[in-house]
């Protein structure tokens, strides 16, 4: 069971830090809801928040900051993104900006993508993520598809036997998500709504709120079957290499001409899931070259993390589109 440590504990802040340093999960609480955090920049500790949710995909999660530089070091801002944060700082605003060079963030944490969300919240967890000194990425602290928990007893149905602390500052003051917004050439496109109106938005800035057109390209990630295909094809579940191919070796089982691909690269010699998730974006990056023709990908269990696995490698194995 997760341990559970009051806000008002002297030791709280320290305790939530080592745990998140450790690459554990701690459940903190932000107006928003209560997060899910883990080190963004550690790619297990990534990991293990997919499973612990049990979600069937790797969606891109929002990365929570202290302060305004740890920001800046992490997004590339722009005026709107600077007058945007200027406004709802902290507070239940996340913008999505370019990645900076050098941000200390994982690819899981990003689903792969080059834009990064970023959201500075009020109260203990802004102290806990300075104590960490780089962004925490966290998800609401609930079971895929289940409401998203307000209060810690929430946080402890759902997940306690999956996390490694929870810590209690009283129920949510919100209890609504952040809003998700994208500045973009002198305009917002709105991606999620949630604690703050887009009205909101538009007195402080000054700019309009558009959202998304449909059947525009999608914004929020993920979402397009061929989403993040390497140039190369891809060949799922497979158990032998054919002339030119690269191997993506899952376990340690042998592979019949191993000796003939292009190269290997190996998820994890011992099969564990949480290593292949926190090596698969790494890997497909690595191989979108070129030079790269085909990829053959060792069968991966659709146990626990395995289905959000599987999710990715269809997704880069499916038709161009
Ligand atoms: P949550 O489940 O509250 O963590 O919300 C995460 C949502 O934020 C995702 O489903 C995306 O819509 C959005 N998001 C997070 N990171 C990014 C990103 N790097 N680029 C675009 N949208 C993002
Ligand atoms: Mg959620």
């Amino acid at each position: 069971m997760a341990r559970h440590i009051l806000s008002t504990d002297p030791d709280a802040v320290r305790e939530t830090v080592a745990v998140l340093l450790a690459g554990g999960l701690a459940a903190l609480p932000t107006e928003t809801v209560y997060g899910l955090g883990a080190d963004a920049a550690n790619g297990a500790a990534v990991a293990g928040i997919f499973e612990a949710k049990g979600r069937p995909r790797f969606n891109p999660l929002i990365c929570h900051v202290s302060d305004r530089p740890m920001a800046e070091e992490t997004g590339i801002f722009d005026d709107t993104g600077r007058r945007l944060v200027d406004a709802f700082w902290p507070g239940p605003l996340t913008v999505v900006l370019p990645l900076a060079d050098g941000a200390d963030v994982h690819p899981l944490t990003l689903g792969g993508l080059s834009t990064v969300a970023l959201r500075m919240p009020q109260g203990i967890a802004r102290d806990v993520i300075a104590g960490v000194g780089r962004p925490i990425a966290a998800p609401s602290a609930n079971r895929s598809g289940k409401v998203s928990p307000t209060t810690s007893a929430h946080v402890e149905r759902s997940l306690g036997d999956r996390i490694d602390l929870i810590l209690d500052a009283g129920p949510a003051i919100l209890g609504l998500e952040s809003t998700i917004v994208m500045p973009r050439e002198g305009e917002i496109v709105l991606l999620r709504a949630g604690g703050i109106t887009a009205a909101d938005i538009e007195t402080a800035t000054g700019l309009r709120v558009v959202r998304p057109a449909d059947g525009a390209p999608v914004q929020s990630p993920g979402q397009l079957v061929s989403h993040y295909a390497p140039h190369g094809t891809v060949r799922l579940d497979a158990l032998s290499v054919l002339p030119g191919e690269w191997l993506l070796r899952f376990g340690s089982l042998p592979v019949a001409g191993e000796d003939r691909a292009a190269g290997v690269i190996d998820l994890s010699p011992r099969g564990d899931l949480r290593e292949t998730a926190s090596k698969l974006f790494a890997a497909l990056t690595e191989l979108d070259r070129p030079d790269v023709a085909a990829i053959a990908v060792m069968p991966i269990p659709m146990t626990g993390l395995g289905e959000a696995i599987n999710d990715r490698l269809r997704r880069a194995a499916a038709p161009r589109g």
